[in-house]
């Protein structure tokens, strides 16, 4: 039997698979030059492809403002509007062995979108034109569209129409629905509606590494027709195929109201919220998301809030249903923070208030920019995830760790899930380092507590050196084997995801 249990599920499953699908991926692929590069883009213009290859877009299409982990320039960054235009790319790329990576939203965290390397960058395929609405199924509460459409563009959409459907999966302002798929994203509110990994993608469309494009199922909302390819693309990160069209599953759009509660340390929020997720309002509770103490400075530092806050520890609440049902977990959520020590719960007067609040946690990360005030301040962002009722020895833990190696930051997340994030500030080299540390020293953390090294960000480059920890050899093996088969060549987004055999 496997134990899964904390560290020993690596250990377990190493034992009983370790070797069981050794991968053929040669180790040091074998791509084409700047030759090919050159014939690239110019097949690519003769077909009338808009291709950019001036430096700086290269460089950001590359790289991120937002994540600090090394990253190389692409060699050209093509754009596509349709599938057809995927199928261009792929198959040039797979003629002149070209590296590929799909860009969407260009939100995502762990280095996901870096060119290969500094001598090859290879393609960076943009689908953030591929934004356009194909069908809405409103009766059967599902919708087709284009992959490169942002999520609060969907639900904008979905709102002009006054259609009352939207899609509950918020990851980052400006991320797409190719983009989450991607990186297995989720949102805050994952702990009514759940995560990428649930069945919000009835089925995608994907362009794979031969040129082929397949369908992972029909528009039927469920299907026992084989197994699960549609979630073969959730958190590959654009290492399988890369998606061009997506049928969502719609969700009655229901009332909603905020509250905010304020502790006197975090501890006793993540307590409360412990209790609350086993109450039987449980399913009128959208959102639950821890703020700190620092995060609630950054958001009264940045003065856009109508509503002036006490610096505490603080959970923020979505309520959903009926206004009866709102008004009766707002009152049971009211009582049990005050059994942990709430000292203000506070309800959002109007819809506004509501979505203004709701705005401040959105943004968090610029208001922790603002907040440390130094033009040279940089913010990593890391995010992991444990069994809820664990949450609240990783969270003191953490905090101690943080305090002691002299790191400003901010601790949020959205801890309904377990999921915690941590906003880590550095100025220099030397930070940065401390910063690095805190962050190994998390994921072990969360390893040790049976939990993962991310809720939701994904791997990229920044994590893969765990992967193996995590998961064992035998699972990675298999995920590798898996690559192998799909694309032999490993031209989609080599070096992401997959740590390398001989590090
Ligand atoms: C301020 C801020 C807040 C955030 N909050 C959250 C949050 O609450 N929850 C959360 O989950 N994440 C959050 N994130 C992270 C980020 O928004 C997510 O990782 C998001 O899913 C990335 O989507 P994107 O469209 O930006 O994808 P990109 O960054 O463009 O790409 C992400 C990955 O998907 C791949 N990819 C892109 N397009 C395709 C495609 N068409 N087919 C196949 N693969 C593709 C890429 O190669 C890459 O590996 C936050 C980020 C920021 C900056």
């Amino acid at each position: 039997m496997l134990l899964m249990s904390g560290v020993a599920l690596g250990a377990g499953i190493s034992s009983y698979a370790l070797g069981a699908f050794e991968p053929k991926i040669a180790r040091k692929p074998q791509y084409g030059d700047q030759n090919d590069v050159l014939k690239v883009k110019e097949e690519l213009r003769l077909k009338g492809l808009q291709v950019l290859d001036d430096p700086k877009s290269l460089e950001t299409y590359g790289s991120s403002p937002n994540s600090y982990h090394p990253s190389s320039s692409h060699s050209i960054v093509v754009k596509a509007f349709s599938t057809e235009d995927v199928v261009t790319v792929v198959n040039l790329a797979r003629k002149h062995k070209l590296p590929v990576t799909p860009y969407s939203g260009g939100t995502s965290l762990e280095g996901h979108f870096s060119g290969y390397s500094e001598n090859l960058g290879g393609i960076c395929i943009d689908l953030s034109g591929m934004n356009k609405v194909i069908q809405i199924n409103e009766d059967d509460g599902d919708m087709v569209v284009q992959a490169g459409i942002r999520w609060e563009e969907v639900n904008e959409e979905l709102a002009k129409r006054n259609i009352p459907l939207f899609f509950p999966l918020d990851p980052g302002p400006g991320a797409t629905i190719a983009g989450g798929i991607g990186t297995g994203c989720s949102g805050t509110n994952a702990v009514r509606y759940g995560t990428a990994r649930g069945e919000w993608y009835i089925n995608l469309t994907a362009v794979l590494p031969n040129g082929e494009v397949i369908k992972t199922r029909r528009r039927a909302r469920k299907s026992s027709t084989g197994f699960d390819l549609t979630k073969l693309f959730v958190g590959a990160e654009g290492t399988l195929g890369i998606v061009t069209e997506v049928t969502l599953r719609l969700a009655p759009k229901l009332p909603t109201s905020v509250a905010v509660a304020q502790f006197p340390d975090v501890q006793s929020a993540v307590s409360a919220v412990t209790e609350l997720l086993r109450s039987d309002m449980y399913t009128h509770i959208q959102c639950v998301e821890l703020l700190d103490v620092n995060m609630m400075r950054a958001i009264n530092h940045a003065g856009q809030s109508n509503k002036a806050f006490a610096d505490k520890d603080s959970l923020f609440f979505k309520f959903q249903g009926s206004p009866s049902s709102i008004k009766e977990t707002s009152d049971l959520v009211k009582k049990i923070v005050k059994k942990h020590g709430s000292s203000r719960f506070d309800f959002a007067r109007s819809k506004e208030e509501a979505e203004e609040l709701w705005h401040h946690r959105k943004v968090a990360l610029w208001s922790a920019m603002a907040w440390v005030g130094d033009k040279d301040v940089k913010i990593w962002t890391t995010d992991v995830c444990v069994p809820p009722s664990k949450l609240p020895q990783l969270v003191a833990e953490t905090k101690q760790d943080i305090d002691e190696h002299g790191i400003i930051s901010c601790v949020l997340g959205h801890v309904g899930d377990g999921n915690f994030h941590a906003l880590l500030a550095f100025r220099n080299d030397e930070e940065l380092e401390k910063v690095k540390g805190a962050v190994h020293r998390l994921v072990h953390r969360a390893h040790s507590l049976d939990g993962t090294m991310s809720g939701e960000h994904g791997v990229g480059v920044g994590k893969k050196e765990y992967l193996v920890e995590e998961l064992g050899e035998g699972t990675v093996s298999l995920m590798r084997a898996i690559k192998q088969t799909i694309d032999p060549m490993n031209l989609f987004n080599p070096g992401k995801l997959y740590p390398e055999k001989d590090p």
